[in-house]
């Protein structure tokens, strides 16, 4: 039998709905939730996703900030700008567009938001609240993941999650929310020696690699809730994640389509964060 789709562009359109509604209460109040994207260079995939996020957040009724720069800015003039972003109450969510050109030192960039308005979640302050529970702004792919999760009722309490991949915006903190959770949760990388021995004893399993068919169809236990965060290209040139998507979903009971998964989720999960952002000033 084959699996039901977890929609995440349908998913997202409700989400998003609600964004928007409650940011139309707290315009009421006089406060717009305001995002500052800041992109630096000309790298032709952050454009496009710059652009997306700008978009998103209009169609949503949050004012988003569009600030570029060429290339060569300077690592200190763009500690300047964020630091003039932390002192602007017009603005509730910083976020900057990486890769940043290799003279900057993006860790120092993103440790110089203030964890106020870290809604990507990557400033290190955030990613402690998450790892002790407390409140803060979780990375928006692995929140994006958790909703989707939540959003067909799953029960992760007392499952087996595996998550494969453990990068700092994904993996890890995408380990931590399912913790958070009371599943029970594997770490797989590429120093694991046998990635099918755990995943077919998985009753959840995250994709976050950035390999076509990571995960086929004779490595998911019958019954699985697959989700696919990766993003590659196949070979006539078509987005495609990193599981094996039509074999797998004869299998497993869940599973994320690539494209119209988790990338829209992932925008969507900002939305929430800036709102939230928002939010928070105004309590
Ligand atoms: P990353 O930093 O490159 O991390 C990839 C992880 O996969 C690493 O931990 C690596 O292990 C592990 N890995 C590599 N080969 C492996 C193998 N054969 N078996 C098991 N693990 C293996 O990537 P990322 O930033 O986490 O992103 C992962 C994917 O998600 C990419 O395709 C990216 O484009 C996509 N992504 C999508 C969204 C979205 O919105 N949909 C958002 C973010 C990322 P080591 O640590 O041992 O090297």
């Amino acid at each position: 039998m084959s699996a039901q789709i977890i929609d995440g562009n349908a998913l997202s359109q409700r989400l998003r709905a609600a964004v928007a509604q409650r940011a139309t209460a707290l315009k009421a109040r006089g406060i717009q939730p305001g995002l500052a994207v800041i992109l630096v260079g000309n790298n032709p995939a952050s454009q496009v996703y710059v652009r997306n996020k700008v978009k998103a957040c209009e169609d949503s009724g949050l004012r988003s900030v569009l600030e570029k720069y060429d290339a060569d800015l300077s690592e200190a003039a763009l500690l300047a700008r964020v630091a003039a972003l932390n002192q602007d109450p017009s603005i509730h969510g910083i976020l900057v567009q990486l890769p940043l050109p290799v003279h900057i030192d993006a860790h120092k960039v993103i440790e110089a938001i203030s964890p106020a308005k870290d809604v990507d979640g990557f400033h290190v302050a955030s990613a402690g609240a998450l790892m002790v529970g407390q409140p803060g702004f979780w990375p928006c792919t692995p929140y994006g993941c958790m909703k989707m999760l939540e959003s067909i009722a799953y029960e992760l309490k007392g499952k087996h999650a595996v998550v494969i991949g453990r990068s700092n915006i994904v993996g890890k903190p995408m380990a931590l929310m399912l913790l958070q959770k009371n599943a029970t949760v594997t770490i797989c990388h590429s120093g694991t020696p046998d990635l099918k021995a755990m995943t077919l004893q998985a009753d959840v399993i995250v994709a976050a690699v950035g390999k076509r068919n990571v995960l086929t169809a004779d490595m998911v236990k019958p019954g699985a809730v697959v989700i696919d965060v990766g993003m590659n290209r196949n070979d006539e040139g078509k987005l495609c994640g990193d599981v094996d998507f039509q074999g797998v979903r004869e299998v497993a009971g869940w599973i994320t389509p690539v494209p119209g998964g988790v990338g829209p989720m992932t925008i969507t999960m900002l939305l929430v964060n800036t709102l939230e952002a928002a939010e928070r000033s105004a309590a």
